[in-house]
């Protein structure tokens, strides 16, 4: 019998331990790891699901070029002729990667610097674009660094727990059952502020139910209250940051008082008054926020607006205490540690001519990317413009996940190079590639994973990789090798290249530089226990940051953030009446080409549906279980309608993940606009204007 393997769910932002053992009839037990700090033990309906989704059904087992099978060589050898010669001829801007939060962070690590240190083009992005981006750059603004302060426990010391934008019962399952059992032995508050009412709302001891986008005025209402309470910390202002009488004066003139603030959120003055009151009241406060929050025209504001109220109070960094970003897949956190977003660099750097100048030197790499590259909604964009001839996308499906679905299917069949490596042989993405090459998938790879608390943790394989399945690392290793940088990309194993990225958060490093907030030299692969960065070898992991200030700042100073309320980009109207909200469901993961295998998966909920509120049911003379024609500017899609008070009026909600493969049509985001946050690149894809028709 094989030793128990510990390694991480493959699924969400959680990042809960897993340990994999042999059952002894040539299957594999999947259980949770007790001694993970993340989950103790505890797995959700879709990791306990693990085990079976492990058979080779579906998997993409060879190298294919042109549509027949190939050798390794071959592919390998086409792949980089392909980019180099259109490199050649057009330059390194005229190529791109589309990354993916699936990917591990090694993974992540070598694609990057392949893209930014040697084609010499930034235009490397990831489908965490479309999940964390806004966080990202509201934490950026205010901390200087693209940090979580806070972790898990912070939930369960809290007295109070704000989500926002966040159905943590079905998105982040095992931190919802940590808060619910704290609330249980310690009586934690909860209150959920979403327009609908979710599965979160049971355990809630106030519900907001805010208009759409008013997520600003209300945290700017709050900092204003907070003043006029008296519940300011004085000291940790004026000591760690700096900001406040902008910021706090524009929150008074935006949110002028609680009746202004009710009227503009749509509730009522009771409800404010509430919330307000015990948030005041409850110094161990922690706000969670998520995509509710990132997903939006406005979504880097409404960080910011949520962070300064905990930079007013000081309540960040000490035990439950701070905002806390949930993320949402396996490895966000990760691949953003290494530079997996188009407008950064690695070990938190971004593009200055200090941090280029430092990662070129440390790369010794050739030619080293001068500017941000494109985001995600624009690289597509500028595929379909004819700008980009050659598209490497990797573990990742965006002809269903990006907005405005079919755009973004033309532009891969106008590109005139397109690459998928994939463990899956026949997704929507996979059907426009030249080449495909087949990637080792969970269970098979090795390599770390970092979850929303800064956690990293090892995914270990148990499996032999099956076919001709190879890890990304060394998919990409042996292009560059092929395009001319052998020496460069010499990796014989992940451990390799986590020792080359902890050595890069340390490079020229005394501690007193920003990027130093990413140490990982603490951090020995082999041994690795989960641990929280920054991990320097004097001090190892890091629980908590920033209680007594310490930002990433020139001056170590959080900056708060003034920040306005404003309506979302775009508003119903006659003609789509209705706002279109989507998001996950509990029991599939993204495009469900793992989850979509396990028939007890679907057993929850079955098919893509539209959900509304019974008033507008009956406007429309439509009944449960119909079917009707859901239509934006985009695209349509028809859909089984659920009727239920938990959508408001004049509010629509279906969930993301079903694709052609499952429904017939190319799924929800043929329907999202692809409109983005100016300051993130995050599509808005939580406010589409919509019709509803009966079909
Ligand atoms: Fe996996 Fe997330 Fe479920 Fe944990 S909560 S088992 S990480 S999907």
């Amino acid at each position: 019998m094989t030793a128990a393997v510990r390694t991480t769910c493959p699924y969400c932002g959680v990042g809960c331990g897993v340990v994999a053992s042999s059952d002894g009839a040539g299957g594999w037990a999947i259980s949770g790891d007790k001694e993970h700090p993340a989950n103790a033990g505890r797995l959700c309906s879709k990791g306990s699901a693990l085990g079976e989704t492990l058979g080779l059904d579906g998997r993409l087992l060879h190298p294919v070029v042109d549509g027949r099978q190939a050798s390794w060589d071959e592919a390998l050898a086409t792949v980089a002729d392909r980019f180099s010669d259109v490199i050649a001829e057009h330059g390194a801007q005229a190529v791109a990667f589309y990354v993916s939060g699936q990917l591990l962070t090694e993974d992540y690590y070598v694609a990057n610097k392949l893209m930014k240190g040697f084609i010499g083009s930034a235009n490397i992005d990831t489908n965490s674009r479309l999940c964390m981006a806004s966080s990202v750059a509201g934490h950026r603004r205010a901390f200087g660094g693209d940090v979580v302060p806070g972790n898990y426990e912070d939930l369960e010391l809290a007295d109070l727990v704000v989500l926002v934008g966040s159905n943590l019962a079905w998105c982040h399952p095992v931190l919802y059952q940590r808060l619910i059992r704290a609330k249980s032995e310690r009586g934690t508050r909860i209150v959920v502020i979403d327009p609908r009412r979710t599965a979160t709302c049971d355990a809630a001891d106030l519900h907001l139910a805010i208009r759409p986008g008013s997520d600003v005025l209300l945290f700017n209402g709050l900092l204003a209250h907070l003043g006029r309470a008296g519940a300011m910390d004085q000291d940790f202002i004026a000591t760690c940051t700096n900001g406040f009488a902008e910021a706090f004066l524009s929150a008074g003139d935006d949110a002028c008082d609680m009746d202004a603030v009710a009227l503009g959120c749509g509730l009522t003055l009771g409800e404010i008054q509430e919330f307000y009151n015990l948030f005041t009241g409850n110094s161990k406060t922690v706000t969670v926020y998520s995509q509710g929050v990132n997903q939006s025209s406005r979504g880097t504001d409404k960080v910011n607006a949520i962070v300064n109220c905990h930079l007013a109070t000081g309540r960040i960094g000490k035990s439950g205490m701070g905002p806390f970003s949930v993320t949402g897949q396996p490895n966000a956190m990760g691949g953003r540690e290494v530079g997996g977003l188009a407008n950064q660099l690695a070990a938190h750097m971004g593009f200055t001519p200090d941090d280029i100048d430092r990662v070129g030197r440390f790369w010794q790499a050739p030619r080293m990317a001068q500017r941000e590259g494109l985001k995600a909604v624009d690289l597509f964009q500028a595929i379909e413009a004819g700008k980009i001839k050659a598209l490497w996308v990797m573990a990742t499906n965006p002809a269903v996940s990006l907005p405005d679905a079919d755009r973004v299917n033309r532009a891969l069949a106008s590109c005139p190079f397109v690459v998928v490596s994939d463990c899956v042989g026949d997704t929507d993405t996979t059907a426009y590639a030249d080449v495909l090459l087949p990637a080792a998938g969970w269970g098979e790879k090795d390599g770390t994973v970092t979850n929303s608390e800064r956690r990293i943790s090892r995914q270990r394989g148990f499996l032999p990789n099956p076919g001709e399945a190879k890890p990304d690392w060394w998919i990409i290793s042996q292009v560059a090798a092929r395009m001319g940088w052998s020496d460069a990309f010499a990796y014989q194993s992940p451990a390799d290249i986590f020792a080359e990225h902890a050595a890069l958060s340390a490079f020229e490093n005394d501690g007193s530089r920003a990027f130093d907030i990413g140490a990982l030299t603490g951090v020995d692969y082999d041994t690795l226990p989960p641990t929280q960065w920054p991990a320097r070898k004097s001090s190892g992991g890091t629980a908590r940051l920033f209680a007594e200030g310490g930002f990433p700042t020139p001056d170590a100073r959080a900056r708060f953030v003034t920040v306005q309320a404003a309506t979302p980009a775009m508003s119903a109207s006659a003609e789509y009446p209705f706002i279109l909200n989507t998001g996950r469901i509990r029991d599939q993961w993204h495009t469900m080409t793992r989850t979509g295998l396990v028939p007890r998966l679907s057993s929850h909920i079955a098919e893509p549906f539209v959900a509304l509120n019974p008033a507008d049911a009956a406007t429309l003379n439509l009944t449960d279980d119909d079917l009707a024609v859901l239509r934006s500017a985009q695209g349509d899609a028809t859909l089984r309608i659920r009727v239920t008070r938990d959508q408001p009026q004049g509010q629509l909600f279906a969930p993301m993940h079903w694709n052609r493969h499952f429904s017939g049509n190319g799924g929800i985001n043929a329907l999202t606009a692809p409109v983005t946050d100016a300051i993130s690149g995050q599509p808005e894809l939580k406010h589409t204007p919509a019709s509803l028709t009966p079909f």
